[in-house]
């Protein structure tokens, strides 16, 4: 199919913009005439030009008479830039072909109609499966005004995230590993427990050779003010934004501290004397947190799951045995008793990274 392969390279293009253009979707654009290329773009950062705008300014009066290939439907609303489908009428072009409609309410198929009104013959619908899911992120935060949460866990082949004694340094290869600073470079936040500060002293940030590498906001959940003043966290918050979530029970010389040190302390609700996780993803939603990737430990991940928060799973997977009764797996708390009660898991795939492997599924979250 002609339109799938120039679709293909459009959402390769649109995949360049992978963790710069949060919270907008990523967007690729490719020009042809006579099934040639003319020319390609793609939405490189939030509040820059749209794809289609990059590929129409390289093609230039070549664009008069093209098709264009788009991954999403062209905006018609004026916002930070003018609406990409009155440019796309302008510039002459023929044709347009769409993957994905635009689920924000102010463009959804009025793009479209626009182009369609000015004479362009338009497609929809192609390759619409996979650009609907390489902005799987934008579709859930425009339609559901939330961010998309993704629990992410490594574990050995018997389900442990760590030894009994808490050790979980590494338990998968550079491979998988480097999908996960991938995964991080998309994400707006990245969210752990107190104990996993207390217990690996991590970094939580995006090493990758990239010419720009996105560090999300880093926040540890913390309802007691637990966290060590000696982490790797807080030393390096001024460098990179860190938060603490916390409730009303963390003392207020803990509190000034964390701010000399460049950390920011947000004090929430609290639940059974835990932070409110319900508070914290309405705070993110008004701050335009598009994505939050929840990294452990088990308690905190049991929180997410039992509330039926997390929309996707990503499962690292070592073959790699660690064993013990008191070793933890990715998700604690109380459990289910009976199987009927299990939560289901969809739409999954396993892809194998160097020695480990990645399963990803979906669960329906709130
Ligand atoms: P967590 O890292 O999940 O931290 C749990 C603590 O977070 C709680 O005890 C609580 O302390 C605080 N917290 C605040 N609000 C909440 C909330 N709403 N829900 C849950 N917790 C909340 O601890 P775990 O002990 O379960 O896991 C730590 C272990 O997991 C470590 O050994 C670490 O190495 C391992 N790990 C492994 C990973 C892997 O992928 N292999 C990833 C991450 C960790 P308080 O009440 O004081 O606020
Ligand atoms: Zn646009």
């Amino acid at each position: 199919m002609p339109h799938e392969k120039w679709m293909k390279e459009a959402l390769k293009m649109a995949e360049k913009g992978w963790g710069n253009t949060n919270p907008n979707p990523l967007v690729g654009a490719v020009i042809t005439k006579e099934d040639q290329l003319i020319s390609k773009g793609y939405h490189e950062y939030a509040g820059g030009p749209h794809a289609e705008i990059n590929a129409l300014k390289k093609a230039g009066d070549a664009s008069a008479g093209s098709t264009m290939y788009v991954t999403l439907e062209p905006c018609s609303h004026y916002g930070k830039t003018p609406p990409c489908a009155e440019a796309i009428i302008k510039a002459g072009v023929e044709k347009v072909i769409i993957a994905a409609g635009d689920p924000n309410e102010k463009v959804a198929g009025k793009g479209e109609e626009m182009l369609r009104k000015a004479g362009i013959e338009v497609i929809t619908g192609v390759m619409e499966k996979e650009a609907r899911k390489q902005n799987e992120i934008f579709m859930h935060y425009i339609t559901e005004k939330k961010p998309y949460l993704i629990a992410k866990a490594a574990m050995s082949l018997d389900g442990k995230i760590a030894t009994k004694q808490g050790h979980s340094q590494w338990i998968t290869g550079e491979e998988a590993r480097n999908h996960a600073h991938w995964v991080r470079q998309r994400v707006s936040a990245i969210l752990v427990g107190v104990n996993t500060v207390i217990a690996d002293n991590p970094q939580l940030t995006v090493r990758l050779p990239l010419d720009k590498v996105n560090q999300p906001l880093r926040v540890v959940l913390d309802s007691k003010g637990n966290i060590p003043l000696t982490s790797t966290l807080v030393s390096t918050a001024k460098e990179i934004k860190t938060m603490v979530a916390t409730t009303d029970q963390m003392p207020v010389d803990l509190e000034k501290k964390l701010l000399l040190e460049g950390v920011e302390v947000v004090r929430f609700p609290h639940k059974q004397g835990q932070v409110d996780i319900q508070s914290l993803i309405d705070y993110f939603a008004s701050k335009e947190v598009d994505s939050v990737l929840v990294e452990g430990g088990s308690r905190v991940m049991a929180s997410f799951i039992s509330e039926k928060m997390i929309n996707k799973l990503l499962w690292y997977i070592a073959p790699k045995i660690i064993g013990g009764n008191k070793a933890p797996g990715p998700i604690g708390g109380e459990g289910i008793l009976h199987m009927k009660e299990a939560l289901p898991i969809t739409e999954m795939e396993t892809i194998q990274l160097g020695e480990d492997w990645l399963m990803t599924g979906y669960m329906k979250g709130a």
